[in-house]
């Protein structure tokens, strides 16, 4: 076992692809998006032209599902004769809002999960993207009376996290990070001396890939109801 349980007294959770479905949804937004382009250029690389440019975008415009509509903008602008960009723009406008106004589908056992852990630990969400989208997300989502704190950052890296922990007033190693995300959530969190658990996703968004070591220094779990045998 990777967790020193007795230390944890915090719990915090990524949200996307944690909580609720989110990657999926992206990944049928890029179908259509692709579907655009489909005249000119083949579906994988209408795909690989649009993770291009949102890697171009990052620094500029964050993470999240504005972001991702103006990198698909750009992309159709580059990548389209001039007369079919004024209707792929409109199109894309149309796939974006779709993706922002998705009813929030929480993945299986995560509310009966979280009612069985809050007010035994302290529970935060920590998730990067676009503030309001997180903070609609949340709200639809029915889960915020469960948590006693939300941070929604624009990046989580080593020092995002230590200054969550400072505002919770809580020492690194009695926190438990748990996400979807090694790059995101598992391993900025353990660089800080905070434990964590780890939930594959089915989707995982390229960027954050990230091979699994061998003899890794955390909790894999199948589901977040798997932090109930170990936490209570
Ligand atoms: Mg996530």
């Amino acid at each position: 076992m990777p967790l020193t349980v007795q230390d944890i007294r915090f719990v915090c959770f990524d949200a996307d692809d944690t909580l609720w479905k989110n990657e999926e949804f992206y990944r049928q937004a890029e179908k259509e998006f692709a579907r655009l382009l489909a005249p000119y250029w083949s579906q994988q690389k209408a795909i690989d032209l649009l993770f291009q440019t949102e890697m171009n975008n990052l620094e500029t415009f964050g993470y999240g599902a504005k972001s991702f509509t103006l990198s698909m903008v750009q992309t159709a602008l580059e990548h389209l004769p001039a007369q079919q960009t004024a209707h792929a723009v409109s199109a894309i406008l149309q796939i974006g809002k779709r993706l922002i106004l998705q009813p929030v589908e929480l993945l299986p056992g995560v509310k009966d999960t979280l009612e069985k852990l809050t007010g035994k630990y302290h529970l935060s969400v920590i998730t990067k993207g676009d503030l309001l989208d997180q903070e609609r997300k949340l709200k639809n989502s029915g889960l915020t009376p469960l948590f006693d704190h939300v941070e929604i950052v624009s990046d989580k890296t080593p020092a995002s996290y230590r200054a969550l922990f400072v505002r919770l007033g809580a020492k690194a190693q009695e926190v438990l990070m748990v996400g979807n995300s090694l790059k995101s959530d598992v391993f900025p969190a353990l660089e800080t001396g905070a434990q964590a658990a780890y939930l594959p996703s089915p989707f995982n968004w390229k960027h954050e890939q990230m091979p699994e070591p061998e003899n890794p220094p955390y909790l894999k779990i199948a589901g977040l109801p798997d932090l109930l045998s170990v936490l209570l």
